[in-house]
């Protein structure tokens, strides 16, 4: 008999399946219906030899010493900042705006004191920020927003900003210096072999058993268990009971070209023109040498492999209905970004299965040491473990 039954081998499946594992010596089964583990991280090598991410660019960063040194067990790291440029007006320029964006784009020579002057001279007055159209207008004024944001934004989630809640634009900074960092977290790095790699090695546990290319379903009932930690999507648990939570998705197309380099930066934003939303040349990721170069499109979809909860507030009072049957489930933990209904980036999902185990190890519930100081969101996480509702948004 397992001690568990563990249901996806992304990030919330394997490091609870490594701690259970290696830390509280429980006997642990681990399925997914992919044929590979990793999850959405997942990444490999392709015909031509360069190592692509499968399910779109993932950058690792975090501000959790914790989540930093805990997979730092499992990979070596390779230091690495994400730098985005958008392509607006015929121009490649720096996203998230800063400094140079406004000067490249207009032809300017503006100093950080006098951007914060024109940026004020251009904010329009939003008495109460709903929306994700009224946080970028309240900051950079209309002009920008339609620019940078509103064709993306449409493109990316198939409604207009002034339909999304604020969270999706309000965690894209406007800076007035030259900072072109994508992300500002302490900790930004790459497992130097990739995550496939990483995961690997965090499942090569004797207490570990692994199932590909198996449904939860097919299993269930000839397999005993004592326990069920399930991270995929909470609604198909409990048989769309409530209805179906919506979910946007992406369309990627993956190509290797016969030259060197294709782009200045590891992503091109492309927020007016083009189908797609952006391109990835994966080389500046992991760092790899080669004669040709791989690349990912990514078309947004209504329709596929549920990528982003689609954040408004009907949908957010779907997930509590779920969420309320999920918590008077007994000896089944709900755990990751499908089966919580949040889009949650990596170290978030490796916080959240940090403290589970410490809960389900016993550990003090009020402490929850795991989530402090990720990516400036401990609290939704908490929040998300304890029992209220939280939005967050998407960067990824
Ligand atoms: C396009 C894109 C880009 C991203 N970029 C970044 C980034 O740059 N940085 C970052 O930090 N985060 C990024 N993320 C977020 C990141 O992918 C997630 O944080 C992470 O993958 C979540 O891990 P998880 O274990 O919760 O879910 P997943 O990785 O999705 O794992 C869940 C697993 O459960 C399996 N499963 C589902 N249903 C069943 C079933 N019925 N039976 C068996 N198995 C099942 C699935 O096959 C899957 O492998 C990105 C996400 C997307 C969509």
């Amino acid at each position: 008999m397992f001690d568990y039954l563990i249901v996806g081998a992304g990030f919330a499946g394997s490091v609870l399946a490594e701690r259970l594992a290696s830390y509280s010596n429980k006997k642990v089964l681990v399925i997914d219906k992919r044929p590979h583990i990793a999850g959405n991280a997942y990444d490999h090598y392709n015909e031509e030899g360069i190592l692509v991410h499968k399910y779109g660019p993932h950058i690792f960063h975090t501000n959790s010493k914790e989540v930093f040194e805990y997979l730092g067990q499992f990979t070596e790291w390779r230091s690495y900042e994400h730098r985005v440029l958008a392509s607006v007006d015929g121009q490649q320029v720096p996203m998230p705006i800063n400094l140079d964006t406004i000067n490249q784009l207009y032809g300017l020579n503006l100093t950080s004191f006098e951007l914060d002057k024109f940026f004020e001279s251009v904010a329009e007055k939003v008495d109460t920020v709903r929306t994700s159209e009224d946080v970028v207008v309240s900051k950079v004024g209309r002009e920008l927003y339609e620019k940078f944001f509103k064709n993306y934004t449409r493109k990316q989630w198939g409604m207009d900003p002034s339909e999304l809640d604020k969270s999706v634009t309000s965690r894209v900074p406007t800076r007035t210096n030259r900072d072109d960092r994508y992300f500002t977290d302490t900790y930004q790095a790459m497992p130097l072999h990739g995550f496939t790699k990483m995961f690997e090695k965090m499942l090569d546990h004797p207490n570990i058993k692994i199932m590909l290319n198996t449904d939860y379903h097919e299993i269930i009932d000839f397999i005993p268990f004592k326990e069920m930690i399930f991270t995929g999507p909470v609604d198909e648990y409990f048989d769309f009971k409530f209805g179906k939570l919506p979910y946007r998705s992406l369309e990627f197309k993956h190509e290797t070209l016969n030259k060197e380099v294709f782009q200045p930066v590891a992503v091109v934003n492309y927020p007016n023109d083009h189908l797609y939303t952006r391109i990835t040349e994966f080389k500046y990721l992991t760092g790899q040498q080669h004669q040709k170069t791989s690349v990912v499109y990514e078309f947004p979809r209504a329709e596929g492999d549920p990528y982003y909860p689609v954040p408004r507030p009907e949908n957010a009072e779907l997930y509590n209905q779920y969420k309320k049957l999920a918590e008077a489930t007994p000896n089944v933990h709900f755990v990751g970004r499908l089966a919580t209904y949040k889009y949650y980036n990596m170290d978030q999902v490796v916080a959240q299965a940090l403290t589970l185990h410490k809960k389900l190890t016993g550990g003090p519930k009020d402490e929850l040491p795991a989530v402090e100081g990720v990516s400036g969101l401990p609290k939704e996480v908490r929040q998300a473990l304890n029992g209220s509702s939280t939005k967050l948004s998407t960067n990824g």
